[in-house]
């Protein structure tokens, strides 16, 4: 059994509608276990700027499926919710990415774990960090409290209530 926190993005349609739906997708999967999902985050975008704000958010689960089976299933749950990018780093309805998989390092042409640059973001660090403070960065071996503090706040994140 791995534990695995697993990062949602959203800025397209219903961004809100559209995390909770891949939430769903994630619950109905055989092999996932769902044990916790973290208050929505509204942030500015990072990269392609010219675009709306993200929704992000980030879930617990508990897996003893393969780090390759759970990137094959959350890749199908990304084509049934018909996901478009027509821009790198623009505009998508949702994207899910694999954050952390116990502390497994994998560096494969199509799989990095940790997600790379993971330090940098805070939309990915804010709602980990709201799930799991004390939670290792195993290559660099902070915790993710620890990331997020040296990050700083220089891009906008702010937190949605009674939005999750
Ligand atoms: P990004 O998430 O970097 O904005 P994409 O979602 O379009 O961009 O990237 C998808 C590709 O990233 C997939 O083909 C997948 O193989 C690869 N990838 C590498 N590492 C991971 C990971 N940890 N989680 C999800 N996808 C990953
Ligand atoms: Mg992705």
């Amino acid at each position: 059994m791995n534990l695995v926190y697993i990062g949602l993005g959203s800025n397209m349609d219903d961004r809100a509608r559209n995390i909770r739906t891949a939430i769903e997708h994630m619950r109905n999967s055989k092999g996932l276990k769902v044990l916790r999902v973290s208050s929505f985050y509204r942030t500015e975008p990072m990269g392609y700027e010219d675009q709306d704000w993200f929704l992000n958010a980030a879930v617990e689960l508990q897996t003893s499926l393969l780090p390759f089976q759970v990137l094959e299933l959350l890749q199908s749950i990304e084509q049934k919710m018909e996901r478009s990018t027509p821009v790198k780093w623009g505009p998508r309805n949702i994207d899910l990415d694999i954050l952390f998989f116990g502390d497994k390092i994998v560096e494969e042409p199509d799989l990095t774990i940790p997600h790379p640059l993971v330090e940098q973001r805070r939309f990915v660090l804010e709602p980990l960090v709201e799930l799991a403070p004390n939670g290792i960065h195993p290559i660099h071996k902070k915790t993710f409290q620890e990331l997020l503090d040296e990050l700083g706040n220089a891009q906008k994140v702010e937190k949605i209530q009674g939005d999750s």
